[in-house]
């Protein structure tokens, strides 16, 4: 447990949520600025900054609870699909330093989540000096 961590005072109670999820290992509750209605982050219960520092088991863990989540959603809410994303530092979004998962419930033609993909596709050399880099 971190002590200023919001998901772990969420985990032992101190801070209340609403829980539509939990095992030994897992909580997903909902997210209070949610992208769509329905969005929900799933979180390990032990604290764990980024994905690279889970255990292999508690990532196994953690993506089984997902599956089961995302089932849920989908099952219950009038939903046509779903965006999983997970953020890893502060580049890419990460604002909860206690990894977790989102799950966004989709609708078609909602343009919650757009993929800024750009028109040209990379060339072969760039791909093959990326891969390298990657490689070495
Ligand atoms: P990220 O940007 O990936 O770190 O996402 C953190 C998410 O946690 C954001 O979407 C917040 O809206 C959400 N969040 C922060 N505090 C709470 C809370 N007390 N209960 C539910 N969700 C929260
Ligand atoms: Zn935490």
């Amino acid at each position: 447990m971190s002590e200023d961590c919001i998901f772990c005072k969420i985990v032992n109670g101190q801070i209340p949520s609403k829980k539509v999820f939990e095992n030994d290992t897992n909580i997903a509750f909902l997210d209070i600025r949610p992208i769509s209605t329905g969005h929900t982050v799933v979180i390990p219960k032990k604290h764990y900054s980024t994905i690279e520092k889970l255990p292999d088991e508690e990532v196994g863990n953690l993506f089984k609870a997902v599956k089961r989540v995302a089932l849920l959603l989908h099952e219950k809410l009038e939903i046509d699909g779903y965006n999983i994303v997970q953020n890893n530092y502060k580049a890419a979004g990460q604002v909860v330093e206690h990894s977790h998962v989102h799950i966004i419930p989709r609708n078609k033609g909602d343009r919650k989540i757009e993929l800024n993909v750009p028109k040209e596709g990379a060339s072969e050399e760039q791909l093959d000096q990326v891969l390298e880099k990657i490689m070495a």
